[in-house]
């Protein structure tokens, strides 16, 4: 199968080169040149296969470069831990995505993109860098992917003083093969550092860099698992399946569409926004504008110019009636979503996140205004309550049970290369530290 790019069909490369290079070289996002269906036993069985053998069934739709035991190392190793469907009332429940190390939906991606990059390049000579540039989440899903991996290093840029302490404990405590350098700027120039890294000849003599950006199709490909093992879950699948969807870069509900054209049988997808509206704005109108974003309290979705908007698009050729069909969307303001993670507790003694908060009123909203009741309604936790602690136990008053591989890297020492933002010094101190 072979990953064409979304500005330009023609440009068609083979997934290895698709996952190694992360975005296209005329800077657009790869999506498979087909979507093939699973075949109908697949579903009509679908309550004998673990999570990880639908994982396996669906990644080899796709990767046609792995023999079959190798794909099955991969998807076991990256698939370690389960997604639960938590029954809230009879048409809602809670797939809960994040029983991974870093307690949200990111670690079946990031493990996923780190088990096959250590499987393509162990054959590489020269050791291989990741570099990444992280505003404090992503970064650490990304380590935990690679850490102890052989022949690989990775170094984490985020800027110092910019991240929530608990993300910073994340990120600085790993250890082993992970180095955090802690740059005295901000997101942006760690950004741009990264970027002047991948140009570096004399970096490129001494390492393979790669990025293990959030775009790469090896982080959505297994987002996608977890649209099966729900399904998989429901109890009467007779019922229409609806699924909400916390969105902020659309890269969760853009895996859900690739389910569906798999042939999960998805009735409607809920694509619940926070303030970051333009996705909402897009399905009014049918105009895309993009816009600076805005803080919320749901931060992981503050995104003004989702980047998997051009994969949804290329999927249904820009007809926007059709994007409406399947994708029902609405914004809710931080006050609501306050007082539904509260509504949530009292009425069904769950605690949700700001995200999954956001994502129950898009459901409740969405089952209001079709008046539909006998529905297999679906909300994706994104993340573990204890990792908004501040927010969620001020609101319940009460404090939230921190996991265990939570509150253990805070009994670790912070370790970080502090460096200032220009090239020169963070190269020095990059070359220093991980050669
Ligand atoms: C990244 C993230 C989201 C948004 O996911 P997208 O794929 O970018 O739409 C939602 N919730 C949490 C907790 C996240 O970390």
């Amino acid at each position: 199968m072979k990953f064409y790019s979304t500005n330009n069909k023609q440009i068609q490369v083979p997934f290895r080169e698709a996952v190694l290079k992360g975005i296209a070289d005329d800077g657009g996002l790869f999506m498979p040149n087909e979507i093939p269906k699973l075949p109908e036993n697949f579903f009509h069985d679908i309550e004998k296969y673990s999570f990880q053998e639908i994982g396996f069934e669906v990644a080899k739709l796709f990767i046609d470069d792995i023999n079959e035991v190798d794909l099955r190392t991969i998807i076991n190793n990256a698939i370690s831990f389960p997604a639960p469907l938590v029954k809230l009332s009879e048409n809602i429940s809670i797939l809960e995505l994040f029983h991974g190390p870093t307690l949200a939906f990111k670690d079946f991606g990031a493990k996923f993109l780190a088990n096959l990059l250590t499987h393509y390049l162990k054959d590489e000579k020269k050791e291989t860098l990741i570099l990444v540039a992280t505003s404090g989440d992503t970064g650490s899903a990304v380590a935990n992917g690679f850490y102890e991996k052989e022949g690989i290093k990775v170094a984490l840029l985020y800027p110092s003083g910019k991240v929530s302490r608990t993300q910073e404990q994340q990120l600085t405590t790993l250890g082993k093969n992970i180095f955090a350098f802690e740059i005295d700027g901000v997101f942006d120039d760690c950004q741009r550092l990264v970027k002047q890294a991948f140009h570096d000849s004399e970096l490129k003599n001494i390492f393979s860099m790669t990025s293990a950006n959030s775009i790469n199709i090896a982080r959505l490909l297994p987002q996608s698992f977890y649209y099966f093992e729900a399904y998989k879950q429901v109890k009467d699948k007779s019922l229409p399946f609806v699924v909400s969807v916390p969105s902020g870069n659309f890269g969760n509900l853009t895996a859900g569409l690739l389910a569906q054209a798999m042939g999960l049988p998805v009735h409607k997808f809920v694509a619940a926004v926070n303030a970051n509206d333009v996705f909402f704005n897009y399905l009014q109108s049918g105009r895309f504008e993009p816009k600076p974003s805005v803080l919320t309290l749901s931060n992981a979705m503050d995104v003004g110019n989702p980047s998997n908007f051009a994969r949804i698009i290329s999927l249904f050729e820009n007809d926007v009636n059709l994007i409406r069909k399947r994708i029902s969307c609405s914004s809710f303001n931080d006050e609501q979503t306050l007082l539904a993670i509260k509504e949530v507790k009292e009425k069904y003694r769950y605690t949700v996140d700001p995200h999954g908060a956001v994502g129950y009123l898009a459901l409740k909203k969405y089952l209001q205004e079709t008046g539909q009741e006998d529905v297999n309604g679906v909300i994706l936790e994104t993340a573990h309550p204890a990792k908004f602690s501040e927010i969620v136990d001020k609101v319940l008053e009460e404090k939230t049970v921190i996991p265990e591989r939570l509150s253990a890297c805070f009994e670790k020492e912070k370790v970080s290369v502090k460096t200032i933002k220009d090239y020169a010094s963070f190269k020095e101190a990059l070359v220093r530290t991980i050669s």
